[in-house]
C-alpha cells in the first residue's frame, strides 16, 4: 500500500491521532476518517471514499477498524488488502459480504434494492472482507503506548460503535451531531437503542469529539453537550410532528409520503425506504405508549384527537422541522 500525503486535509489532534478530512467538511457521501498511530501499530478508523480517491493514507496501516457497516464508512476497506479488518461483531455480516451488507438496510422495494446494490459497488467501492474480525464493547486495540477502546453505541446499526482514544479523543462516528438529527432508517436501526446510546455517550469526557460528517471535530465538553442536546431533540420533534399528522386517520403510506425525515426537494434513492422505516419505528412507539389507535385496518389516528384543529397545527410544526439543514448520515 502506498503512503499518501493528504496535505491540508491531514489534521493532527494529538501526537498519535490525526483526522483525514473528507471533502465538503465530511458531508455525506464524504466522511472523516481517523488515523491512530502508536509505537507498534497504526490503524485507520472508517476509511472514506476520499481514502479511495487518494489511494491511501499518510502512514502504513496494520488494521482497518470500521465503526459500523455503512457504505460511507467502509469505502476504503479494499485499499488495505494486507491489513486486518475489525468491526463490532453485530455488524460483521455487513463487512464480510455484499449480501450481508444489503441486509443491514433491508430495502423492500426490488428496483430500489437493485440500484442501491449497484451504487454501493460503483460509488462506494464496496470490497467484501470475509476475513473481518468482530470486537465487543470494551475491547481495546493496543497500538504501543496508545490504546483505542471500543464503545458499543447501537441504534444507527446494530453494531455501531464509538472509540475512546488515549489523549482525550472520542470518535462518535454517526452520532454525528448534525441538524439532520439521528438516522435510524434501516432494518438494523433501532430507536430505543439509539436513545440509550445517546444517554451513554453523554458521560464521555474528552477534549475532542470527532464526528464522521459535517460537524467534524467538536472541541470541549460544553459544546459537545449543546450539540448533543440539539441532536437528540430532533427525535422528539419528529415524533410530535407525526402525532399531529395523525390528528386524522392515516396509513403508513401517507406518513411516508408526507415525509418527516427529509425535506420535499431531496431526491435520493433511499428517501422512501428511510421514511418508511423511521415512520414504522415511531408508529410502534406510539402504539406501545397508547398515543394512537388503529381505527380501521392499516389506519392510525391520535387518541383523543380533535379533528381539523390537529391537522392545522401539524402544518406548523412540520415547516419548523423542515427548517433543519439538509445533511445525511
Ligand atoms: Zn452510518
Amino acid at each position: 500500500m502506498r503512503e499518501v500525503d493528504w496535505g491540508g486535509r491531514d489534521r493532527r489532534l494529538t501526537e498519535g491521532v490525526r483526522i483525514l478530512c473528507g471533502g465538503e467538511d465530511g458531508k455525506y457521501p464524504a466522511a472523516n476518517s481517523l488515523l491512530v498511530q502508536g509505537r507498534s501499530e497504526a490503524i485507520v478508523i472508517d476509511p472514506s471514499v476520499e481514502v479511495v480517491a487518494r489511494g491511501g493514507v499518510p502512514v502504513p496501516v496494520d488494521a482497518v477498524v470500521n465503526s459500523h457497516a455503512h457504505e460511507d464508512h467502509v469505502a476504503g476497506n479494499g485499499v488495505f488488502p494486507g491489513a486486518r479488518v475489525h468491526v463490532h461483531e453485530a455488524d460483521l455480516p455487513g463487512i464480510r459480504s455484499l449480501d450481508g451488507f444489503m441486509a443491514v438496510f433491508g430495502i423492500e422495494h426490488v428496483e430500489t434494492r437493485r440500484r442501491w446494490r449497484a451504487s454501493v459497488l460503483d460509488e462506494f467501492h464496496f470490497a467484501p472482507r470475509p476475513d473481518a474480525r468482530g470486537f465487543r464493547d470494551g475491547d481495546v486495540f493496543e497500538l504501543g503506548g496508545l490504546a483505542v477502546e471500543a464503545v458499543h453505541l447501537p441504534g444507527h446499526t446494530r453494531g455501531h460503535s464509538g472509540f475512546r482514544v488515549d489523549g482525550g479523543v472520542f470518535y462518535l462516528s454517526d452520532i454525528d451531531l448534525t441538524g439532520f438529527g439521528p438516522y435510524y432508517g434501516d432494518a438494523w436501526s433501532d430507536l430505543d437503542d439509539f436513545e440509550a446510546s445517546l444517554r451513554r455517550v453523554r458521560d464521555e469526557e474528552a477534549d475532542w469529539y470527532v464526528t464522521s460528517h459535517h460537524k467534524g471535530v467538536v472541541e470541549g465538553r460544553k459544546r459537545f453537550l449543546e450539540l448533543l442536546d440539539a441532536f437528540e431533540a430532533v427525535i422528539g420533534r419528529r415524533h410530535d410532528a407525526m402525532l399531529e399528522f395523525l390528528g386524522e386517520p392515516r396509513s403508513l403510506d401517507e406518513l411516508v409520503e408526507r415525509r418527516f425525515v427529509y425535506r420535499p426537494h431531496v431526491d435520493t434513492l433511499l428517501v422512501e425506504h428511510v421514511e418508511r422505516r423511521t415512520a414504522t419505528l415511531h408508529l410502534e412507539r406510539m402504539r406501545a405508549r397508547g398515543e394512537v389507535d388503529e381505527v380501521e385496518p392499516g389506519r392510525f389516528a391520535r387518541r383523543g384527537r380533535r379533528g381539523r384543529a390537529g391537522a392545522i397545527r401539524a402544518a406548523g410544526s412540520l415547516s419548523a422541522l423542515r427548517g433543519e439543514p439538509d445533511v445525511e448520515g
